[in-house]
């Protein structure tokens, strides 16, 4: 009998969204929630819409620039409300675009983001926790002590963020302000943390973002990626309906285990047949399985066999990520030659298979590297492109 581990999930609890001057972020309310707030406050139940298309549609975090709020009205509701992002600890730019902040909440803790842009397109990467508390081996995230949910106001915050950042108000129109066109379309919650063991708050926070009055980025544009929480899955497919990607990486349980332990509590098998029945894929939106090359570990011809097996029946894609190195990480890149072979092989079975180009490598765009960057050299300058 194998022992099966209790995951731990994060227990550290959420704080609320009341600010420390006792007013109330209205960022990460729900529509109705939002209602009940302003009711509470004396105010009108149908203010909340007119608010919620002047935050969330045009990026105004200000009542008395709101047009739809007389002056006197807006002074009432700054007394009680604030619409509140996480604050910008540090803002880089790549040499090829790719941007990257570091966030710290309220509380201090800090997560990152990254805007990968496209010509005319790009997705935002987004972190569901602080950290995580899986532990896979090749992830530096997986390594940081500190775990704690993000609420849905620090999962919405980070897409208001970017939408600031990049200049890219108000939803709705294609191009920005100057004409050209828009590069945040897309949200991959591939950022820190496991977004399935925090369904809660990203579920909550993702009807916000979907919401056509408001930010309006399509479940169509949205890929939730998780390591395997199968009892979650089902439920995410049936009421967010977003694309799905599941981080794979092994194919044989044994691997699985040790590179991505929540395997030894959902193994390979069960994990495939939740995929099977995932509500929101068809042959138009396939699941990704994204699968990392670390050299010598899961990067045979066999291995790449057995993934066109097991993932028959299944509309599905592959997503090779080059390892992206961390200091004193236990792996290796595999090289470009072996990673082209084994894409070969995926792809003469029908499955796409593109390998991911390294993106921000100047700017530790790897999954957790500028946040533990930032608590090795507290105070250092970074001598990158800073913004600002
Ligand atoms: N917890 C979720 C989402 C965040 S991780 C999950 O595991 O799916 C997002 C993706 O980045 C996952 O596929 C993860 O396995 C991959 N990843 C993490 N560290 C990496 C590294 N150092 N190099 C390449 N990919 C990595
Ligand atoms: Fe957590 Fe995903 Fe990193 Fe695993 S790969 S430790 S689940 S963030």
């Amino acid at each position: 009998m194998t022992l099966v581990p209790e995951i731990k999930t994060a227990e550290n609890p959420l704080p609320s969204n009341t600010g420390k001057d006792g007013r109330i972020n209205l960022v990460g309310l729900s529509r109705s929630e939002m209602e009940q707030a302003l009711v509470d406050a004396g105010a009108e139940k149908y203010r909340a819409k007119q608010i919620w298309l002047c935050m969330y549609g045009q990026g105004i975090d200000d009542f008395s620039k709101m047009s739809t709020i007389s002056k006197p009205q807006a002074a009432k509701l700054a007394e009680r409300f604030t619409i509140t992002r996480p604050n910008i600890d540090r803002a880089l730019t790549s040499t090829d675009g790719t941007r990257k902040w570091l966030l710290s909440m309220e509380d201090g803790n800090k997560i990152e983001m990254v805007h990968i842009p496209e010509e005319d397109r790009g997705a935002l990467c987004v972190s569901s926790q602080v950290g995580c508390t899986l532990t896979c081996t090749f992830c530096h995230t997986g390594t940081m002590k500190l775990v704690r949910n993000l609420t849905s106001a620090e999962i919405v915050g980070q897409v208001m963020v970017t939408r600031d950042g990049l200049n890219e108000w108000p939803s709705g129109s294609p191009n920005r302000t100057d004409g050209t066109p828009k590069t945040f379309t897309n949200i991959v919650m591939m950022g820190m943390g496991e977004p399935l063991f925090n369904y809660d708050q990203v579920a909550k926070a993702l009807t916000i973002v979907m919401d056509g009055d408001g930010l309006a980025i399509s479940k169509r544009r949205i890929t939730l990626s998780t390591s395997g929480v199968v009892p979650m899955i089902e439920k995410c497919g049936n009421e967010l309906g977003v694309n799905l990607a599941v981080s794979l990486h092994a194919v044989r349980d044994d691997l699985r285990n040790e590179i991505v332990p929540i395997n030894k509590k959902y193994p390979i098998a069960e994990l495939l047949e939740a995929c099977r029945n995932y509500p929101a894929a068809t042959n138009a939106r396939r699941i990704t399985f994204e699968y990392v090359m670390l050299k010598g570990v899961n990067d045979t011809d066999a291995d790449a066999h057995e993934l066109v097996r097991i993932l028959d029946g299944i509309h599905a894609k592959v997503n090779l990520i080059p390892f992206n190195p961390w200091p004193g990480a236990p792996y290796e890149r595999s090289s470009n030659n072996r990673i082209h072979r084994f894409a070969e092989i995926v792809n003469a079975a029908g499955y796409s298979s593109p390998i991911r180009r390294t993106r921000g490598d100047d700017i530790y765009a790897a999954c957790g590297q500028l946040k533990s960057d930032s608590e090795r050299k507290k105070g250092e300058k970074v001598k990158l492109h800073k913004d600002e």
